[in-house]
């Protein structure tokens, strides 16, 4: 297909891609940001047994207030396992367990201490003071649903829970590449004609931020036959090929040939701009989504196109980004006889835009936050019109 919108876009390659149904179990200490693949229900009441909520002393509620004697003393992880009659009392502190015979707790500060006893000066209530068993997570209660991310406080609650490993989805296999003979890496010295690779670092970042592990396969050379060999010596070990570079009508714009040596087109061209020239394609079981080599171009696409897709593999539906309306605090100038993504920044329902939007760029868009969604056929924009925005 040639020339496709950009919502056809996506549904031609999230119909490509399915949720990834692996399992592989982890160190709960790694799992973060992971999509856990079971139920896990507490096996036991937390906290384990009644404890004290301070430090303090346990003692009968009944013979309050009074004198009682101290008959012990009983920290956090220590266990009393002696009596305590009436009238007398235990030292205790904050999450020791509470003795069967006490009912109540009373802080330490409330208490005049005289040698081995302690005068209790006011009435304590049944229960004052007091943590059940189970007043946090009772037994059989759902700590983690299938399909809900690993965020911290899940985790603490798994851990609460003696759970030591958990079983999640595996994460997608993504490969990313940058093609392009003028490119150099940021540790050489740049030369006559040779720019330094930006969109690989641009990928990385995103893809890690996004809680990926992207395998970087560097610069390929606009040499399709060398290309194509070195990705379809890949096929098995990817899901996802992200590639900058080589899409469009020039001499070296390899991608189509490194397509039609190792693959198969699902559309080339999405009605936008900037970044028009994507290329959607499949190898063996991988996804390729090879987008156009200019950095904003690049950039925009990314978001655009391929964070649906991530959002379908890894089960993550927060991956998809949101759309909002604003209204404008700078005008955009040009016509847009094309749909159009501009960046901008939203701050509260104004959105300003940066001076420059070449899709060469990047520098302009280092402080924005979501792209303008400019429809067809729409005349400059001026301050005051309300548009609709993508948020990143
Ligand atoms: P291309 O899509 O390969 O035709 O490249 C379009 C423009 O983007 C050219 O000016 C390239 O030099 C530039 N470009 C391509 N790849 C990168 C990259 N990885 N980092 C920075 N700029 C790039
Ligand atoms: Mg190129």
């Amino acid at each position: 297909m040639d020339g496709v919108s950009l919502e056809t876009a996506i549904e031609l390659l999230t119909s490509k891609v399915a949720a990834i149904s692996e399992v592989e179990e982890l160190p709960l200490s790694t799992a973060v940001g992971r999509i856990a693949a079971e139920n896990y229900h507490a096996t036991f009441d937390n906290p384990p047994f009644d404890r004290s909520p301070l430090d303090g002393y346990a003692l009968n509620s009944s013979d309050t207030p009074g004198k009682f004697s101290v008959v012990g003393e009983e920290c956090a992880g220590d266990f009393f396992d002696g009596t305590v009659p009436r009238g007398a009392a235990l030292r205790i502190m904050t999450g020791a367990a509470i003795p069967r015979d006490c009912d109540c707790v009373i802080r330490q500060e409330d208490v005049t201490v005289d040698g081995e006893n302690i005068f209790v000066p006011i009435k304590l209530r049944h229960h004052e003071n007091y943590c059940f068993a189970g007043e946090d997570i009772r037994s059989g209660a759902l700590l983690c649903a299938a399909g809900l991310k690993l965020t911290a406080a899940r985790i603490a609650i798994l851990a609460s829970q003696g759970v030591a490993t958990i079983k999640v989805y595996r994460r997608p296999r993504i490969a990313i590449a940058s093609t392009g003979d003028e490119l150099i890496e940021p540790n050489e010295k740049l030369s006559a004609g040779k720019i330094y690779n930006s969109n690989l670092y641009l990928l990385t970042a995103r893809l890690i931020e996004m809680g990926f592990e992207p395998k970087v396969l560097g610069i390929l050379s606009d040499d399709a036959d060398v290309c194509a060999d070195k990705i379809f010596s890949m096929r098995n070990d990817i899901d996802l090929l992200i590639t900058t570079g080589g899409v469009s009508v020039g001499k070296k714009d390899i991608m189509h040939d490194v397509v039609k040596k190792i693959g198969e087109k699902i559309f080339w061209r999405v009605l936008m701009k900037p970044g028009a020239p994507v290329i959607g394609w499949t190898c063996g079981k991988f996804l390729g989504v090879a987008l156009s080599g200019n950095p904003f171009a690049a950039y925009a696409t990314f978001e655009l196109l391929t964070r649906p897709v991530l959002s379908k593999m890894s089960r993550r539906d927060e991956l998809m980004y949101k759309r909002g309306r604003g209204i404008l605090a700078d005008e955009f100038p040009k016509r847009s006889p094309s749909r159009r993504f501009i960046r901008a920044r939203v701050e509260g329902d104004k959105i300003f835009l940066p001076s420059r939007h070449e899709s060469g760029s990047l520098y302009s868009a280092v402080d924005c936050n979501a792209f303008v969604d400019i429809p067809a056929g729409s005349e400059p924009l001026k301050i005051g019109n309300e548009v609709e925005t993508i948020l990143l």
